[in-house]
């Protein structure tokens, strides 16, 4: 595994052992389920002031692996999507768990134009923000993000995953203003968490990379949500698998340059 170094920063990445602590962290339940039973993992909950966050942690061969959900919204009783509940999620299981990988895990849009079909599963070879746009000098390049990722060309040969850029915003639906984005970053899927996530690990010196099934065509027109229900399982499914496999892959003992 390379850190890709598209913008030319330095990584704070300094661990140079084996990967013994993995975090996958997911926004949707549902997503998240079939990994926990998997490899039968335990809950555990936080006794502090961010009870919603859900935990599960487990060993599997060499790796202690945790699973962090976003948890339901107390007050709309559904998933806690989206980027502050990625950052909080992501900066809390980084302080619990001290993980060498963080890996971003769930369903996102995908664009056809970049040759994705439903239940493809991508592996980021970037990741950036469409929505941040802020048109003044340097902060137009802080919005985008564009985070170094951990890429891994030999797991993404052996378990048969796409890669391609990863565009992460807070709405389902899209602007124009978005598309302008996504032709600029080239991006080849589109989610709401996976840049909240890249940012927290890259500040905190842990390489990260997402993993995300497409659930919707984001460049055919649809009503996104009831196609995103329609195939969450499905996606779901080809999720699951992909992911079992990269925890399969790291559980037999890896250090990042080799993956
Ligand atoms: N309709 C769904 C809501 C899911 S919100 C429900 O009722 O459960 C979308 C979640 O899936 C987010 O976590 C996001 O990362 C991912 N996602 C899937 N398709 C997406 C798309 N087209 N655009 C953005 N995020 C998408």
């Amino acid at each position: 595994m390379n850190l890709s170094t598209n913008n030319n920063i330095e990584t704070r990445i300094t661990y140079q052992g084996p990967i013994e602590r993995v975090v996958v962290q997911f926004a949707m339940r549902a997503e998240a389920e079939p990994l926990i039973e998997k490899f039968e993992l335990s809950f555990y909950s936080l006794v502090d002031r961010l009870p919603h966050l859900l935990f599960a942690k487990g060993k599997v061969g060499n790796i202690e692996l945790h699973v962090v959900t976003h948890g339901t919204d107390a007050r709309y009783e559904v998933d806690r999507v989206g980027t502050e509940n990625a950052t909080l999620a992501a900066f809390k299981a980084i302080e619990i768990a001290q993980p060498h990988l963080i890996i971003n895990a769930g369903t996102a849009g995908g664009f056809k134009l970049q040759g994705a079909a439903i239940a493809d599963v991508y592996i980021s070879s970037g990741i950036v923000f469409h929505d941040h746009r802020i048109p003044l000098g340097a902060y137009r390049e802080y919005g985008n993000g564009n985070f170094p990722v951990a890429y891994a060309p030999h797991m993404i040969d052996a378990i048969s995953l796409k890669s391609g850029v990863v565009s992460t915003g807070n709405s389902l639906d899209v602007l124009p203003a978005d598309f302008e984005q996504f032709r600029h970053s080239k991006a080849a899927v589109k989610d709401m968490e996976a840049a909240a996530v890249a940012q927290v690990a890259f500040d905190q010196g842990v390489p990260c990379l997402a993993i995300k099934a497409v659930t919707d065509l984001v460049d055919e027109p649809c009503n996104v949500g009831e196609i995103f229900l329609k195939n969450l399982s499905q996606a779901s499914t080809a999720l699951t698998e992909k992911l079992s496999r990269i925890i399969g892959v790291l559980a037999q003992g890896a250090r990042l340059e080799s993956l």
